[in-house]
């Protein structure tokens, strides 16, 4: 059983993926009509009229995804950079709008639907980018895209050979991978049997093609099962993904591991929730001296 209370706090790769996909096909080729943002929070520093202003009347030429990042691409070259942080969502619309505490954005096209951005917690953002700004912008905050054809384990190799945090810790850091967030770093290290405590650089060619392996794996797993349904997160149409049915270890401490029936045992790493198999991920012996003795450690609490 997942335990809502300590679940995941927002989108990742494959939740926004999914959201990209849904809401390309609506908004390709529709221009903006009328913009209004309720939320100051929304476009800060600017000011929402401003914003709101200097949306009205693009036209979309595309939707791409970089991270966690959407992006509205469009004719005139600028961009809208929309990131949902924790509980940030987009619905696409073609009736009358009910009441909504939450709805912070709502943006009419040129067919008389609307699109509307809701966010309970209110810590996501839209941004306005002009061409020559996109680029900049994201390449000093998100690292490889995990799911892209230049990305090999020896890529993967080079971003974390440098960094002697956890492994766990350097996978969360999004100029590492983009759009890895705590639900896939935990499911990509179990399936590569690499406990989350392991110093990054301490892996070899071996684990590091595993990895390669396990963060593809489970992103593109989530992203079949269209993406997870937690918190506050839904698809642009209301629809519910599946994926919260479908973890490996996120969220299920407690319950015997697929792999091995060890029961999947939780920590606190890098702040965040975290869930392993202590069987399958084993930390190495060269971890567990030159780094944390914490696993050691605690089978000798375990035993007193
Ligand atoms: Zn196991």
């Amino acid at each position: 059983m997942t335990d809502p209370g300590t679940l995941g706090r927002m989108p990742e790769l494959p939740e926004v993926e999914t959201v990209r996909a849904r809401l390309a096909p609506v908004l390709a080729g529709r221009r903006f009509e009328r913009v209004e943002i309720d939320d100051p929070r929304l476009v800060r520093p600017y000011e929402p009229a401003e914003v709101a202003a200097e949306l009205q009347g693009e036209r979309v030429a595309a939707v791409e995804r970089r991270g966690k990042y959407l992006i509205v691409r469009f004719e005139s070259g600028r961009s809208l950079l929309i990131h949902l942080r924790m509980t940030g969502s987009l619905r696409h619309s073609r009736g009358v709008l009910a009441e909504d505490p939450h709805r912070r954005a709502v943006v009419r096209l040129d067919d008389g639907s609307d699109v509307i951005y809701r966010d309970v917690r209110r810590f996501g953002t839209w941004l306005v980018l002009e061409a020559d700004e996109l680029g900049p912008y994201l390449s000093t905050r998100v690292g490889e895209e995990p799911l892209d054809a230049l990305f090999t384990s020896a890529r993967l190799g080079e971003r974390l050979a440098t960094r002697r945090a956890p492994i766990k810790a350097a996978l969360l850091d999004q100029r590492t991978l983009a759009g890895m967030g705590n639900i896939y770093v935990d499911e990509a290290l179990w399936r590569a049997r690499i406990h989350p405590l392991r110093p990054a650089l301490s892996l070899d060619r071996n684990e590091l093609r595993r990895l390669h392996r396990g963060v593809r794996a489970s992103l593109e797993h989530g992203i079949a099962r269209q993406g997870s349904t937690l918190r506050d997160y839904r698809l642009p149409d209301g629809a519910s993904g599946t994926m919260q049915h479908e973890f490996k270890v996120y969220g299920r401490g407690g319950e015997p591991c697929d792999r091995c029936g060890t029961p999947i045992a939780k920590t606190r790493i890098a702040g965040r929730g975290t869930w392993y198999c202590p069987t399958c991920q084993a930390a190495s012996p060269q971890a567990a001296s030159s780094s944390s003795s914490r696993p050691a450690r605690s089978r000798r609490q375990s035993s007193v």
